[in-house]
């Protein structure tokens, strides 16, 4: 069959098929009809006046936009996969989660969450754990964990910044300006300046944070649930920092195509810190040759005492079964789920 060679550009320009936007009312349930509750919001239907359904139907139509206008993926899979969402679920519930097939939101409690649709960074760092599910396919656990965590901070946050800024938010001046903060929109409403996590200042998002910046404060942690998959909320805190480090330099635009090309042709599910600083260093390469970027890329993990490994070689996916995450595998890890461990 020589269809590759020949008609394939034209086949799948002809037939790609573009990803859908539904969104789903739980309606406070835990357990909604079919797994997904009523249909309430489709496509380009009109805004519903509901505050939390209307957040998550922009915001998925905002990450699928980025991945197809700035990345060149269609959706998630790769593949024109529908974006849906189902929020209003159960009763003060203080998370957001994918889970292979849908995007879910509480509407958190109102003390320590507002309802967690409403931060577009929440959203596309969710999302993005679904591209990695396709592609990388990265462990979670330990430090390859701490990388699948911190590929969702590195792309949740650069949508934010590309939905706040589109026309300028390639520039390193725009990197510099940006807050690099996960979750401040929706993590309590009644404190400014707090977050989930802190990109550029990694252990200084809230007080009791205990993000390391470097890799001479890593947190060597057992590998189960109740230590958080081996710190993969908490490592994750050195190559968010890396990638600021390297945004600053370059601009979140070459970051981010940076970031995902290691995820699709570099980074092998196993990686650890070493091997995913090879890969980016690869993917900047493969982008842009030997110069700036990779120069960039290089220092920004050579500051936070990562030694990049080299040989890194193209990986291959197989697609399969996801990674398996626990259920403390939402946005807000266990110990927030009931506001900062100091509140
Ligand atoms: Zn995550």
């Amino acid at each position: 069959m020589d269809l590759v060679t020949f008609a394939a550009p034209r086949i799948a320009a002809a037939t790609a098929k573009a990803p859908k936007v539904e969104t789903y009312d739980a309606g406070g349930s835990e357990d909604p009809a079919g797994g997904f509750g009523t249909l309430v919001r489709s496509g380009d239907d009109k805004a519903s006046g509901d505050a939390a359904i209307d957040a998550a139907h922009t915001n998925a139509g905002i990450v699928r936009d980025f991945y197809q206008q700035v990345l060149g993926r269609n959706s998630i899979d790769g593949a024109g996969m529908d974006m849906k969402s189902v929020v209003h679920f159960g009763k003060d519930y203080n998370n957001a989660y994918w889970d292979g097939a849908k995007m879910t939101y509480g509407d958190g409690d109102g003390k320590f969450f507002a309802p967690l649709s409403g931060a577009l960074d929440v959203v596309a760092h969710e999302m993005t754990h679904g591209v990695t599910e396709h592609t990388a396919r990265l462990e979670y656990a330990g430090q390859a964990g701490a990388l699948n965590e911190s590929w969702s901070d590195v792309l949740g946050e650069i949508v934010e910044q590309w939905s706040e800024n589109r026309s300028g938010f390639g520039t390193p001046d725009a990197a510099r300006g940006a807050d690099w903060l996960i979750g401040e929109d929706v993590m309590t409403p009644g404190t400014a300046g707090d977050a989930l996590r802190s990109m550029k200042a990694p252990g200084t998002a809230y007080d009791g944070d205990v993000q390391p910046a470097d890799m001479a404060h890593y947190q060597e942690m057992p590998n189960d649930e109740e230590h958080d998959n081996g710190g993969v909320h908490i490592n994750s805190g050195i190559p968010n920092k890396a990638a600021y480090d390297a945004a600053i330099k370059v601009g979140s635009e070459k970051v981010a195509k940076i970031w995902y090309t290691a995820l699709t042709d570099f980074l092998k599910p196993s990686a650890d810190f070493a091997a995913a600083a090879g890969a980016t260093i690869a993917a900047a390469t493969k982008l842009y040759g030997e110069g700036a970027e990779s120069q960039a890329v290089a220092d920004a993990w050579k500051a936070v005492g990562v030694t990049a490994a080299t040989g890194i070689t193209r990986a291959t996916h197989t697609a399969g079964e996801a990674p398996a995450r626990g259920d403390n595998d939402g946005i807000v890890p266990r110990w927030l789920q009931h506001g900062p461990p100091a509140a």
